[in-house]
């Protein structure tokens, strides 16, 4: 299976990727990975994007989407692909989804652009589930804040996240079928509770 796991700041994705990885640990081999990032090149880029930097330049919206893109192309084609052939589980925590939210919802970026990026650098690779965690955005970003805020995105202001909720909630729609919304303002013991029903489901069928 490849699952991906997707979210604002603070929707506790890191904690559910490890419950998530457990849980297909009883049912083969999982590989745990990350965007952006998950291979060498991935993590550069990574470090590259979320840096802050104010004094020295301001990312182009397009240029921020052709490195995502970049670091996508390489995670697919050195990780996830060869894990997947392998027969082993991969849970990734963001995929292309993510991207969709933050550069096409957030920054205003042309949907049908990611869209055409999506089929010609990964050949329109699609989880087999996706667990979106919902957090209020006001929520998600007092979380960070309280870890105190570690990069160029946790710097936006909370009208940022809730466009990338919504452009999350858009994707939702409109892939019902392999999307599971849970609500991450709950308790972690009813978070869990819900995606270890969803995984079960997917691996059942
Ligand atoms: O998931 P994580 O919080 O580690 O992601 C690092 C940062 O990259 C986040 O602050 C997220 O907002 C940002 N990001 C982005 N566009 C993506 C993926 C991540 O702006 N497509």
């Amino acid at each position: 299976l490849f699952v991906t796991i997707e979210g604002t700041e603070g929707a506790g994705k890191s904690t559910n990727q490890r419950f998530i990885a457990e849980l297909l640990g009883t049912h083969g081999q999982v590989e745990q990975t990350r965007e952006p990032g998950g291979t060498s090149l991935g993590e550069e880029l990574r470090s590259l994007l979320l840096q802050v930097r104010p004094d020295t330049f301001r990312f182009s919206a397009m240029a921020e989407l052709l490195m995502i893109f970049a670091a996508r192309a390489q995670h697919v084609e050195e990780k996830i692909l060869p894990a997947l052939e392998a027969g082993v589980h991969v849970v990734s925590d963001r995929f292309t989804d993510a991207t969709y939210a933050y550069q096409g919802a957030a920054r205003g970026l042309d949907l049908a652009v990611i869209r055409q990026l999506e089929i010609s650098c990964i050949n329109d690779l699609q989880p087999d589930l996706t667990v979106f965690l919902k957090v209020d955005a006001a929520t998600g970003l007092e979380r960070v804040q309280a870890r105190g805020a570690r990069d160029r995105f946790e710097q936006e202001k909370i009208s940022f996240f809730e466009s990338v909720q919504q452009g999350y909630l858009r994707r939702a729609e409109q892939f019902p079928g392999r999307f599971i919304i849970i609500d991450a303002n709950q308790s972690l013991a009813k978070v869990q509770s819900s995606i270890a029903e969803a995984i079960e489901r997917v691996l059942g069928q």
